[in-house]
């Protein structure tokens, strides 16, 4: 474990005014020149970060519970990370990684494949089944592994499913299903998506036992969708997410990914992995479908990957990729040597140590928080894995009617009390810290946490 994962806790000033003047006065500015589209959720302006710590622009500090949306897994400016882009800056900084070639670009590319489950021949080098398309966000993986998907295959069709959230540019929209919000007015997406039911265990989409679930939602993608709208010969692939993500930090019911690789495996449709959020060691391995033992045939890979920088990954099948056409895909910034550098790095760390430590942390913040579930008849699940976790607030634990207003006050409560937090699906606080995160800042965060939601009840 290096000396930055175990940086010694420091003491917690009481933050003063939250938000401060400063913040006060640069929100406004921000206002008059951004277009409101985006939707802030709180005040925070930053002014720095180290590790698992930010400060905003009037001294407060913040324990980040955010990570820039599950963004800096090695946590703010890793020391190996800012040194690895100050030197590639100094030598240059782009130079059209879909054009001409630089050696970052290539080091990553090797780097990724390398880290994909082995489907070459035996004594093959490791990740040789696999080749790789760089862009600068989520939604371009996704969006490049639709495209990819219908391109080789010849189909249109293209499944997903409630809850997901893929993107926002068309393709991924069309297949996004989170909130009404994210759709509206945006209308007519792109056709050939459908939507089946995500697994979830804890708000059931079937009326039907706990152990039939994983069950009646591959039945309805089967009996019902391949039936009528959607006939597997049309069917392009099925797109999921390993854990829901803005859907809720959903862990689908056991079986259920297995299940979509069997009926994948048995219509000739690929199976598209959306790691965005659940990958780079976020769940404690490398890739969150490590955990059910199955083998896509495309992931779409960004968030945690740059370390902060803009970058996202495709990584696809070999026998997929090879029939890619020349200039059928492209794009001016995928492959920048500065997001390739610190891609490099967290990957490194990741593999160092990171996977490991969100696991142990993860573990030890999940059951801190199933600590207070017991306390707090508020909480009606905990739930996740790694440092992937989410805390669902209800009105009544026996309906399990999402409690809306008070996961948004929690959030509220959090931020003035110097805890960042952010929330998901109907009535969920998430916890997608930096992967550095120590059993000693769980412990500051238990009881910022606490006392946000006492203030709240
Ligand atoms: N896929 C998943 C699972 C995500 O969580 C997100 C973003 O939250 C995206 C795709 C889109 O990524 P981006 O915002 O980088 O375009």
């Amino acid at each position: 474990m290096s000396a930055f994962v175990e940086r010694r806790p420091i003491p917690f000033p009481a933050p003063t005014e939250i938000p401060g003047p400063r913040a006060r006065a640069l929100v406004e500015r921000d206002s008059r020149v951004f277009a409101p589209c985006a939707g802030r959720v709180y005040p925070f302006v930053i002014e720095r970060g180290e590790g698992c710590y930010v400060w905003d622009v009037d001294g407060n500090r913040y324990l980040d519970m955010n990570a820039g949306i599950a963004v800096v897994a090695a946590g703010h400016s890793h020391p190996r990370i800012v040194r690895a882009i100050q030197e590639q800056a100094a030598r240059f900084i782009h130079m059209a990684g879909t054009d001409f070639y630089n050696e970052p670009m290539i080091r990553l590319g090797e780097k990724l494949v390398a880290l994909m489950p082995d489907t070459a021949p035996a004594g093959a080098a490791s990740g040789q089944g696999w080749q790789v398309f760089l862009c600068n966000s989520g939604t371009e993986a996704v969006e490049a592994s639709i495209k990819l998907a219908r391109y080789v295959t010849g189909r249109q069709g293209i499944i997903a499913f409630f809850g997901a959230f893929h993107g926002r540019s068309y393709g991924a929209l069309s297949l996004t299903a989170s909130k009404p919000v994210q759709r509206r007015g945006y209308y007519p997406l792109v056709p050939g998506t459908f939507h089946a039911f995500f697994a979830n265990p804890y708000r059931r989409p079937f009326d039907v036992e706990p152990d039939r679930v994983t069950q009646a939602c591959l039945e309805y993608i089967e009996q019902t969708l391949f039936h009528t709208i959607a006939p597997p010969r049309d069917v392009a692939a099925i797109i999921v997410e390993p854990i829901q993500g803005e859907g809720g930090y959903v862990v689908p019911t056991p079986g259920f990914l297995r299940g979509l690789r069997a009926i994948c495996d048995q219509y000739d449709i690929l199976l598209i992995l959306d790691e965005v959020q659940s990958g780079v060691g976020r769940t404690g391995k490398m890739w969150a479908f490590e955990h059910e033992g199955i083998v896509p045939d495309i992931v779409a890979s960004a968030k945690g990957l740059g370390g902060g920088l803009p970058i996202g990954a495709m990584i696809a099948r070999k026998e997929l990729t090879a029939n890619w056409e020349h200039g059928s895909h492209g794009n001016t910034f995928g492959g920048n040597a500065l997001a390739c550098v610190a891609a490099c790095e967290v990957l490194a760390l990741v593999e160092e140590e990171l996977a490991a430590n969100a696991a142990r942390v993860g573990a030890y913040l999940q059951a801190g928080l199933e600590e207070l579930q017991a306390r707090y008849e508020p909480i009606g699940d905990v739930r996740g894995r790694g440092l992937m976790i989410g805390v669902d607030f209800v009105k009544d634990r026996r309906t399990r009617e999402p409690a809306r207003a008070l996961a948004h006050t929690v959030m509220e409560q959090a931020f003035r009390r110097g805890l960042l937090l952010l929330t998901c699906g109907a009535s969920t606080v998430r916890f997608c810290p930096p992967l550095v995160l120590n059993e000693a800042q769980v412990d500051e965060g238990l009881a910022l946490f606490e006392a946000a939601l006492q203030a709240s009840l």
